[in-house]
């Protein structure tokens, strides 16, 4: 890209007068506009012709990445290929120029969508009931804890404030529950990784008549899987409180197994995740919300309408297309494709936790911790490569974290491409660091200081 000609920002190619449209002639040029209606300044808008605009908006989405570029290992994100024809249905015009105030008898075919949806759903987690208004997990979260508050305020026990979360939650968790207007409880993980047995009845014998709910991720997010479940819910329920799944993770589980088997009274779902929506830059989202038979009079009203409608269409279709056979293949693929990179590349990368893991792992760094290569490095010398980076620094169990999600799309030939690339980058940490340090060397835009960038971002010219 010829960045002088084409520049960073379309302002940078302004020309005073230069104009890339042209209209009919004004009809009401003899009208006056209100003086009051009028803007004291003419609107700083840049002036190019047409071309410019088409090349520079051109030039710069050739910058952006997405799983139609290449190999995209963004752990907990699970980015998954998402099917055209999951766009195409989502994209159909009678769907997609329904308004959410038409008569409900003009809308019956997007009716049956969310309820033919909500029967999917259903089967795939044993819930009995599902609400589609949450637009994200984290939403999803909120509205699962407002469920559980009301249940328990239904019953007049107003004393339940608490919420165990596990030290390896994702941070929405914690977050949710404080937002609840409830009080975490942490609950730590031993030494595989797993929630620890001991520190779960030490809270619930001390605590035990306090205890909402326990929000649980399985498999967990260092990808394994919580086995101990039964015992756990057990606990949980034995002292009266109640299991939230936070179903970020469902990806392996898909066709497996179930979390309303497993004892989980209200669940979410990311359908941006598990279910195929494109979902790079923080959107767009549905995080719906399933609950056992008993719990759907407490289900809150979150927003307005049915949620985030297209998002759900694409779910369906990728339900619908996959079919009942396929659908169990999901969860193993998944399981397998991560599992051959661990195995691969824990030679030299440190793998502190060295178990079979589920659809993603976590590495700690490199092996060789003498060359002073950090995952910070590993991951910008990826972009140099031609790879999204993985998720870094999270979770935040392990100084060097770098968590690793091939999800179930990807073939042994991609995989195996990407394992090469990422022992040659182990290679070049030990016979040539400063290459590795100074990454990356290839992309548009160098090294940022992503912490000046936080605290001090410039968003606008
Ligand atoms: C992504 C994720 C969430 C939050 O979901 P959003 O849709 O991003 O709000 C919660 N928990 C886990 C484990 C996740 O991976």
């Amino acid at each position: 890209m010829n960045n002088k000609l084409y520049g960073n920002l379309i302002f940078e190619l302004s020309h005073k007068g230069r104009r890339g449209y042209s209209l009919p002639k004004n009809v009401f040029a003899e009208y006056e506009v209100p003086h009051a209606m009028r803007r004291a300044e003419d609107a700083q808008l840049p002036e190019c012709d047409e071309l410019t605009v088409v090349r520079h908006y051109t030039n710069h989405s050739a910058n952006n990445f997405g799983v139609n570029n290449g190999f995209y290992p963004l752990g907990s994100c699970t980015m998954k290929y998402n099917p055209i024809i999951d766009e195409e249905m989502a994209n159909m015009p009678q769907f997609s120029s329904l308004h959410p105030l038409q008569p409900e008898s003009t809308v019956e075919g997007a009716l049956e969508v969310c309820s033919m949806l909500e029967r999917a759903l259903c089967s795939l987690t044993g819930m009995q009931a599902f609400t589609f208004r949450p637009y994200a997990g984290a939403h999803g979260e909120l509205t699962g804890l407002m469920i559980i508050r009301n249940y328990h305020e239904s019953r007049s026990d107003t004393v339940r404030k608490k919420v165990i979360v596990p030290d390896s939650a994702h941070g929405t968790n914690p977050a949710s529950a404080a937002v609840c207007g409830l009080e975490v409880v942490e609950v730590k993980s031993n030494t595989d990784g797993l929630v620890s047995l001991c520190d779960l009845e030490r809270i619930v014998s001390e605590e035990g008549d306090s205890i909402a709910a326990m929000m649980m991720t399985n498999p967990n997010t260092l990808g394994l899987f919580e086995k101990n479940i039964p015992l756990i819910t057990e606990l949980i329920h034995g002292c009266g409180g109640l299991m939230y799944y936070d179903g970020a993770n469902f990806n392996p589980m898909f066709g497996v197994c179930r979390p309303g088997d497993m004892g989980f009274d209200v669940c979410h779902l990311n359908l941006h995740k598990s279910f195929s929506t494109p979902h790079g830059g923080g959107g767009p989202g549905s995080g719906p919300v399933g609950v056992r038979e008993g719990l759907q009079q407490y289900i809150p009203v979150v927003s307005p309408y049915h949620g985030n409608f297209a998002v759900m269409m694409r779910a369906l279709a990728y339900i619908l297309s996959l079919g009942r056979e396929n659908v169990k293949m999901v969860g193993p693929l998944s399981t397998l494709n991560a599992n051959y990179v661990k195995e691969l590349l824990k030679d030299v990368f440190e793998l502190p936790i060295d178990d079979r893991c589920m659809h993603e792992f976590v590495f700690d760094g490199l092996k060789d911790k003498s060359t002073g290569v950090t995952t910070m490095d590993v991951a910008k010398r990826l972009l140099d490569y031609g790879y999204h980076a993985p998720t870094i620094y999270f979770p935040l169990l392990f100084h060097e974290s770098m968590m690793i999600e091939p999800t179930e799309n990807e073939s042994k030939e991609t995989l195996d491409a990407f394992i090469d690339v990422m022992r040659k980058i182990a290679a070049e940490a030990v016979a040539e660091a400063d290459v590795v340090k100074s990454a990356p060397h290839n992309t548009p835009i160098g090294r940022v200081d992503d912490v000046l960038a936080a605290k001090h971002p410039v968003v606008k010219c």
